[in-house]
Order: C-alpha cells, then sequence, then structure tokens
C-alpha cells in the first residue's frame, strides 16, 4: 500500500479528552475517528488491525468446533419481555420502535435471539451440544463511555452460546472454551490472567473472566503468580486481618467533640489517630418486608465496602442501596460522617477484620461528636460478623502463606455457564433419552474484539508511538523512501515494494515527497514492526537501512541485495 494513496490522517498533538494511552494513539495514529459520544469509525489502519484480531478469534473459534452464524443487531422486544430482560437490563438497552410502532431494541447481546433459534431449530438431544458464534457489533448505551474503544456504546464482540442436555456436557464445552480463549490471547500476545469473576445477577454457576494487564484497567484483580490465584476483586475473599489491639485492655468509653468532620480522612488527620483504629458505618436498605427498613454495614476505616458481597447478604436489599442523607437523620437522628455502632437502632453487620477490633474510634450517632475506645459487646452489639471488604494488598490468601497483589486488568473475554436461566424462562426444551422435556443447559462466551486492539496497545508503546505485535500488526512492513524524487532512491524502493508484495508480504510504502523527520515520526507513531529506509547517501555505499520497531539494538545496515531475504526470514517467523 502506497501511503501517497492511504488515509492516514496523524495527528502530532495529544488529543486533549482522550485520556489513555490506546485512545490518544489511536487517534494520533489515525486509526479511529470519533463520530459522537461512544462512537467511533474505524478508518483503513484501524479497520486492518481490526480485521487481524477478528480473523485470530475466528481461527480459533472454528478449530474448538464452534459454527458461525450472523444475528440480527434489531431484535424485538417481545424476546426481551420473556426473559424480563426488557425490566432488567436497565438504561444500556436502547430501545427503538419502528414505522408500525413495534418496539425493538439494538442488541447489547444475544441470549435472546439464539434460544430462539435453537427452540425453534432443535428437536432431539442427539443435535447437540451445539456451540454457535457470531462476530458483529453490539450496542451498549454505556452510563460513562470512555478510554476510546475501550468502553464505547458501539463495539465489535465475539459472541458465542453453547446448549447441552446436561450440565457435564456445559462444563465440557466451557473447559473447551477456556483453552481456545487461551489459545487466542497466547496467539495475539499479550500478558493476561483468567480471573474469577462474580456471576452477578444472570445466577449462573461459573464464571471466569480473561484480563489484560495494565494500570489503566477498569478492574481490579487479585492475583499471585506463585500460586496461581486470580480472582476479580468483585469476588476475592478477605478474610480478617487485626490492627494489633485484639488483646489490649478495654479502655473506658468517651465521646469527644468533632465540629465539622465530615470523613475519616479529616477525623483521623485532625486528631492523629491511626486509621487502622477507626471504623466506618454504612446505611443499606434491608430486604423488602423485613423488620428493619435499614441496616448497618460496619468496616475498618482504611477498607472498601465490596458492594457484590454486601448486596449478597441475606438481609440486605439485592438491589444495593444507600441510605440517602435525608434517610439517615430520620433513622439514626445525625448525619453520614457522625455515624457509628454506639447507640444504633438498626441491624448491624460487621466486617470479620472489625469484629476483633477493640478500643477503636467511630462516630456516636450525635451530631458533632465520637467516640474513642469502643469495645463490641460492652458497648454495642453486632448482628453478624461477614466478608464485606474488598481485598487489599497483601491479604493472605485462604489455607496459604501467599500474599495478594492488587493490579488491574482490562477484560477482553468472559466465559460462562449460565444453566437454565434462558431455556427455562423462553421453554427452549429437548426430549431427553427418557422421553422426558428438559430445558437445554447453556453457555455464553464473549470477547471484546474491538476492545483488544486498545488494550494490545496498553501493553504495546513507547514515547514515540505504538509498538504492534507480529500477530495483528496492520503492515509487517514500512519502507521509507527518503528523497523519493531521487532516480536511484525510487528505482530501490520500488524494486523492494513489488518483491515484497509478490512474497505477500503486507508492506506499507510512503513514497511521499516530504520531509524524512515527518515519515519517521509517522512511521514509529503507527508501530509497524519493520522499517527499511532508503537514501541516497546510503546507496552510495550499496546499503539500506532497517530499523526494528520493538527494538533499537536489532537496527543494522544490510547491503541491498540481501535486503528482500533479511526481511522475509523476519516476517515469516
Ligand atoms: P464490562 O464489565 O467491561 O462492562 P461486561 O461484563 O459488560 O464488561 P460482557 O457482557 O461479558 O461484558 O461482554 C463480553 C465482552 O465484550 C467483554 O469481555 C468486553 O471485552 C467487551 N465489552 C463489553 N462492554 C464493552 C464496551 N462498552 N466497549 C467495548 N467492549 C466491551
Ligand atoms: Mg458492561
Amino acid at each position: 500500500m502506497k501511503i501517497s494513496k492511504y488515509l492516514l490522517p496523524t495527528q502530532k498533538e495529544v488529543p486533549s479528552d482522550a485520556e489513555i494511552i490506546s485512545s490518544q494513539l489511536m487517534l494520533r495514529a489515525g486509526m479511529i475517528r470519533k463520530l459522537a459520544s461512544g462512537l467511533y469509525t474505524w478508518l483503513p489502519l484501524g479497520f486492518k488491525v481490526l480485521k487481524k484480531v477478528e480473523a485470530i478469534v475466528c481461527k480459533h473459534m472454528n478449530a474448538s468446533g464452534a459454527l458461525q452464524v450472523l444475528m440480527p443487531s434489531v431484535q424485538p422486544a417481545e424476546l426481551w419481555k420473556e426473559t424480563k430482560r426488557w425490566d432488567d437490563f436497565g438504561d444500556e438497552l436502547l430501545r427503538i420502535k419502528d414505522r408500525h410502532k413495534r418496539q425493538f431494541v439494538v442488541g447489547p447481546t444475544h441470549e435472546e435471539v439464539i434460544t430462539n433459534i435453537i427452540r425453534d431449530e432443535i428437536q432431539s438431544y442427539k443435535q447437540l451440544p451445539i456451540n454457535l458464534y457470531q462476530v458483529q457489533n453490539k450496542f451498549r448505551d454505556e452510563r460513562r463511555p470512555r478510554f476510546g474503544v475501550m468502553r464505547c456504546r458501539e463495539f465489535l464482540m465475539k459472541d458465542a452460546y453453547s446448549f447441552h442436555t446436561s450440565n457435564e456436557c456445559l462444563n465440557e464445552t466451557y473447559l473447551n472454551m477456556r483453552d481456545t480463549y487461551i489459545n487466542i490471547f497466547d496467539e495475539i500476545g499479550v500478558d493476561y490472567r483468567i480471573v474469577e469473576a462474580d456471576s452477578g445477577a444472570i445466577g449462573g454457576s461459573k464464571s471466569e473472566e480473561f484480563h489484560v494487564l495494565a494500570n489503566s484497567g477498569e478492574d481490579q484483580l487479585a492475583i499471585c503468580d506463585s500460586n496461581n490465584y486470580a480472582v476479580n476483586i468483585e469476588k476475592a475473599e478477605a478474610h480478617a486481618v487485626t490492627n494489633g489491639s485484639e488483646n489490649q485492655e478495654q479502655q473506658p468509653l468517651k465521646a469527644f467533640h468533632t465540629p465539622d468532620i465530615k470523613t475519616i480522612e479529616q477525623l483521623t488527620t485532625t486528631f492523629n489517630i491511626d486509621i487502622k483504629n477507626t471504623v466506618k458505618t454504612l446505611i443499606v436498605k434491608a430486604k423488602e418486608h423485613s423488620k428493619h427498613k435499614f441496616i448497618a454495614l460496619v468496616i475498618r476505616g482504611d477498607h472498601q465496602l465490596n458492594e457484590l458481597k454486601a448486596a449478597k447478604l441475606d438481609c440486605v436489599n439485592s438491589k444495593l442501596r444507600f441510605a440517602t442523607s435525608e434517610e439517615i437523620s430520620n433513622e439514626l437522628g445525625t448525619y453520614a460522617g457522625y455515624l457509628g455502632p454506639v447507640h444504633c437502632s438498626i441491624p448491624i453487620i460487621v466486617d470479620h477484620s472489625v469484629a476483633n477490633m477493640r478500643n477503636f474510634y467511630a462516630g456516636a450517632n450525635s451530631d458533632s461528636y465520637h467516640f474513642k475506645g469502643i469495645n463490641w459487646g460492652r458497648d454495642c452489639h453486632h448482628t453478624e460478623v461477614a466478608d464485606l471488604r474488598n481485598a487489599v494488598e497483601g491479604d493472605r490468601i485462604v489455607g496459604s502463606e501467599d500474599t495478594i497483589k492488587i493490579t488491574r486488568g482490562i477484560e477482553v473475554g468472559h466465559i460462562f455457564q449460565l444453566g437454565t436461566k434462558y431455556s427455562e424462562s423462553m421453554k427452549a426444551n429437548v426430549i431427553n433419552n427418557n422421553g422426558k422435556a428438559t430445558p437445554l443447559s447453556m453457555g455464553c462466551y464473549g470477547i471484546g474484539v474491538s476492545r483488544i486492539v486498545a488494550s494490545v496497545i496498553e501493553q504495546n508503546y513507547d514515547s514515540k508511538g505504538i509498538i504492534w505485535p507480529k500477530s495483528i500488526a496492520p503492515f509487517q512492513v514500512v519502507i521509507l523512501a527518503i528523497k523519493y524524487k531521487s532516480e536511484k532512491v525510487k528505482q530501490q524502493a520500488d524494486q523492494i515494494y513489488q518483491k515484497l508484495l509478490d512474497a505477500n508480504i503486507e508492506v506499507l510504502f510512503d513514497d511521499r515527497n516530504i520531509s524524512p523527520g515527518i515519515k519517521f515520526a509517522e512511521a514509529e507513531l503507527i508501530g509497524v514492526p519493520h522499517c527499511i529506509v532508503i537514501s541516497d547517501r546510503n546507496l552510495e555505499n550499496n546499503e539500506i537501512e532497517y530499523k526494528n520497531r520493538a527494538n533499537s539494538e536489532n537496527n543494522c545496515k544490510l547491503k541491498t541485495d540481501l535486503v528482500f531475504d533479511f526481511i522475509i526470514n523476519l516476517t515469516k517467523n
């Protein structure tokens, strides 16, 4: 491809609204353009990379025995009403009406459509198991689209759905998909972890996510490589840790005046208190029809509430909702900053690490006062001890001396055993070998194809731009003709370009009459792995310069007649 005929609108400046490196570089390299919030056009260079990712995904999906299909993006609302997701999916679901005022959705996912196909087309257990997949644009009206194509509203996903007559069979396909994903991410060449994930409201039995490790990742992961432990922080168990007070003698309970103190940080800095000796009290809605309307959750001052764990507590509303300031003041007669377990009229659930604290600090449930020297049993009582907090760096893994590290990850894939949720609500049954109609077990397996492009960049860049791994590089080689006007340069460059094209090497040829500085900068920005520089100066010695994008130690000069074989060797291996 000659750049003079290509659309490669590169930019020198860092776009002001691109928050992370991948979105900056994708915009600067002319890979994508923003149309509106969360909507992007893939320009030729970006589209080439996207298609490479897709090809790797499809190659391994096909090898796994999955069959490719293509379902419509627009789906009738009736199907979503059958599974109740019309109500449950919330605002991420884009709802539209056709000219006859019939309701449709723009598909954020395709469980309903595929289950509809299966209930119509599969009659006998003998046709199972089956695993169908597609690669298609999804639309999710994300609350906060951000980070370019990493969290956008319309994005390319590979989604697969498998159907089975037994959970054992589902598990087999699940493991097959897990291996397939390993092959996919190994071939792309990213540093990733498979993490245990929360199966969420869908209520499936098993779910794992594939995360590319990157500081810009939105998810926190608890990992320990020596132990092969990797769990999404949403799900990572957190046990009792001590602040060293459990054997202290009980001190007297004392209130002290704390006007204008709104947060734990203000309390600890103003009164010089170790944050580990404080607790936070959070008020959430209780389960419907319970005796109390609210529940108090107590965690240590330096810990974070894990909202998924809280939502799973029996007495807490499964859609976790925090009490408003008004509700707190009506129920407990104070502000959020002065809450605490002493004189608390509602049930108190404490985290494991709080249950063993002595002589701690908390709000006094009275404006402008805190207590010190609080002790369980003597001053207040809890109704339950539970795991309420996020795991933190240094927490021990259950049954081991190993400790966890917290890192950030980008979810690029998700495999999920759904069980019979959709087949039951949509009556997707088959007659089993005993002649009985049974609902099918189902698995679903997603990969964020467009998100992968951005996440690969998050792991492969330097101050000059992107550094593509060979697997998904848009071009393997870029030829920079320095002064293409020069007859000698033109002849040499044209010849190598043609030879590489004939050898089926993906080559980009900078044949423009522009300054060498811009050519070098752009080639580095777009990250093509191998670069050949052809200039009059080097041709005088019958030489061509080779530059390696990832490792400048490999840069060298080559005799012109050796260049072709040299490049073939590099790109074929
Ligand atoms: P997230 O937690 O990031 O919102 P999700 O759990 O909603 O992801 P799935 O429903 O499992 O995602 O979708 C399958 C894959 O699609 C994800 O693993 C992710 O790679 C990709 N994906 C999901 N939402 C987006 C988005 N808004 N933009 C780009 N890719 C996305
Ligand atoms: Mg999501």
